[in-house]
């Protein structure tokens, strides 16, 4: 049977995949939440938005004829990942997760580890400080609660409406990062803390190095746990488990 993919997206480790996949000439979709208003361009066809569910992505699988999943999705994305396992298993085609390893602690870094954003939320409660919460969009209302610090925001699209921080800056802009950006930027904002998610990967690790180079405390909101699943942490390892992969394997 022609392997035809079903790449759960929204990552570079997604994208590229799907570059490799193009190069190879193999057939494929790959699947974005619509969180963002310009997607990444891909080289395979796409579609965008949920799929209602376990039971919206069983059927999406049935019809669709997908023959494997890769869960490509952020290591945040408890819940699409979570949704997968199950309908793979309740539609019979195997999946892997492409996933990359998280952040560790190096010897002259100053975390914090916190298990959710809840504790990233409790953390800040203290006096006022300049914070730059590099935690995405979808949770920033949370913060709203400390009112007190200044919040340095980076967003891949400006916001719809405004946002319920009395003191605060927008910086629109996606990663890759690199370091001498985000030393700038955070001596320019005079940052004296960073929260951030432990997303691992290179594309956001430069606020670490940044924040490393300037003495800077991070809180660290730990991953989420993910379902017992089949993990690989290279686009070649996902090729070489396309072209190798039965029914039996990965879930
Ligand atoms: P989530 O909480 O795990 O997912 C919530 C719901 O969004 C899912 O149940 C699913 O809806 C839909 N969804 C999520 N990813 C999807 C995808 N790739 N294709 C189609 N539907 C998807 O996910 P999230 O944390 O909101 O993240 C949404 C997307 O943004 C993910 O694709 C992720 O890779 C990307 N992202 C997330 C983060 C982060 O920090 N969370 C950071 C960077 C990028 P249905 O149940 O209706 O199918």
């Amino acid at each position: 049977m022609v392997p035809n993919l079903l790449v759960l997206g929204g990552t570079t480790e997604a994208t590229a995949l799907c570059r490799e996949m193009a190069q190879r000439g193999m057939n494929g979709t790959i699947s974005f939440a619509g969180r963002v208003a310009r997607p990444v361009r891909q080289p395979l066809p796409q579609r965008v938005g949920g799929f209602g569910g376990v039971t919206g992505l069983s059927a999406y699988l049935r019809t669709e004829n997908i023959t494997h999943v890769v869960d490509a999705t952020h290591p945040f994305a408890a819940q699409m990942s979570q949704n997968a396992v199950a309908a793979c298993a309740e539609a019979g085609v195997p999946l892997a997760a492409l996933t990359r390893a998280p952040w560790s602690q190096e010897p002259d870094d100053l975390w914090t580890s916190v298990p959710d954003i809840a504790g990233a939320v409790a953390a800040l409660d203290r006096p006022a400080v300049r914070v730059m919460l590099a935690i995405g969009r979808m949770h920033l209302s949370l913060f709203a609660r400390h009112p007190q610090h200044f919040y340095l925001l980076r967003l891949v699209d400006a916001p719809d409406a405004a946002l319920s921080f009395p003191d605060h800056h927008i910086e629109v802009d996606r990663g890759p990062f690199n370091m001498e950006n985000d030393l700038a930027l955070m001596r320019a904002h005079r940052i004296s803390l960073i929260v951030s998610k432990n997303a691992g990967g290179s594309g956001a690790y430069a606020k670490l190095r940044a924040a490393r180079a300037l003495n800077l405390p991070v809180i660290m909101i730990d991953r989420p746990k993910m379902p017992d699943r089949y993990e690989l942490h290279e686009v070649r390892a996902v090729l070489d488990w396309v072209s190798h992969a039965t029914t039996d394997l990965g879930v």
